[in-house]
């Protein structure tokens, strides 16, 4: 199954058209995007029977919204892949190194990013959408809380994050438009090894990222105990798992993003998210 927000409207993606939820369903579902989580399994079992019928529109891209619109909690997980620990000089985690985005930073797959200064960053990243409220979680039993995964972006202005010591993690990745996800809430079932998707990041339109998700340092299910000994995830909540090397800020010659620029960010299995990257107004 395939979730996607369009105009504001919880719906479902089938070969490129969007089937309103709740129009479909005569009202039996919500149109709230955030609703989905509590008729997750109501949906996935309705959803698998629906078809296109004329009439359901063509998805234009320009009018998705984040599958996950207005999360209670966003949490992502700084140096995850070895590749990026060590481009950037810092030495393996010992455990997951945990900050937040701020969820006013979400946008859609295809917003616009504002750049709020000259040292704006793309970093990819596998996004686990937690489908129920999770406390405590071990390992064994982890992927029972995972509704699905999105693609996303972990904008970061390395200016801002790194003005000061400590460094200024979640400011610094919250600004507007800064967490682009999507295209679609992909269902962790549409997944044969949801533990090896591979991941790509260009901008304009060359190469910069390329990994696969095998090489997390700390799992899916890992990040879930660790985050859940600590606090209670909530349907709907986001990890931003981390991001593999290929980073502007540690690029010889360092490289940062420009207005006109567009960074591609896709994972196999999900989809692609193209944001156009803009002087800040
Ligand atoms: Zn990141």
């Amino acid at each position: 199954m395939r979730i996607v927000n369009l105009d504001g409207r919880l719906g479902i993606e089938v070969k490129d058209r969007f089937i309103d939820l709740a129009t479909r369903s005569d009202g039996r579902f919500p149109s709230d995007p955030m609703a989905v989580f509590s008729v997750w399994e109501e949906v996935r079992s309705w959803a698998a029977d629906q078809t296109v019928v004329a009439g359901d529109p063509k998805i234009e891209l320009d009018r998705l919204g984040p599958p996950v619109p207005n999360p209670t909690q966003i949490f992502a997980i700084g140096l995850n892949y070895k590749d990026h620990a060590e481009e950037a000089g810092l030495p393996l985690p010992k455990s997951p190194m945990v900050f937040t985005k701020f969820p006013s930073c979400l946008a859609g797959p295809h917003a616009e990013v504002p750049l709020t200064s000259d040292r704006v960053d793309w970093e990819v990243e596998q996004v686990v959408v937690i489908g129920r409220e999770a406390h405590a979680v071990p390992v064994a039993q982890a992927w029972d809380f995972v509704a699905g995964f999105c693609v996303g972006q972990d904008i970061s202005d390395r200016r801002l994050q790194f003005s000061d010591k400590p460094p200024q993690f979640s400011l610094g990745k919250s600004a507007t438009a800064f967490g682009p996800l999507g295209p679609a809430l992909v269902s962790l079932d549409e997944f044969e090894a949801p533990d090896a998707l591979v991941l790509r990041c260009w901008v304009a339109g060359e190469q910069m990222q390329a990994s696969t998700t095998e090489n997390l340092i700390f799992s899916v299910p890992e990040l879930i105990e660790y985050i859940s000994a600590y606090c209670v995830l909530r349907p709907g909540d986001l990890i931003f798992t981390g991001t593999p090397g290929g980073v502007g800020s540690v690029r010889e010659p360092r490289r940062y993003l420009e207005a006109g620029e567009t960074i591609d960010s896709e994972i196999e299995g999900i989809g692609r998210l193209s944001n156009l990257c803009v002087a800040k107004g």
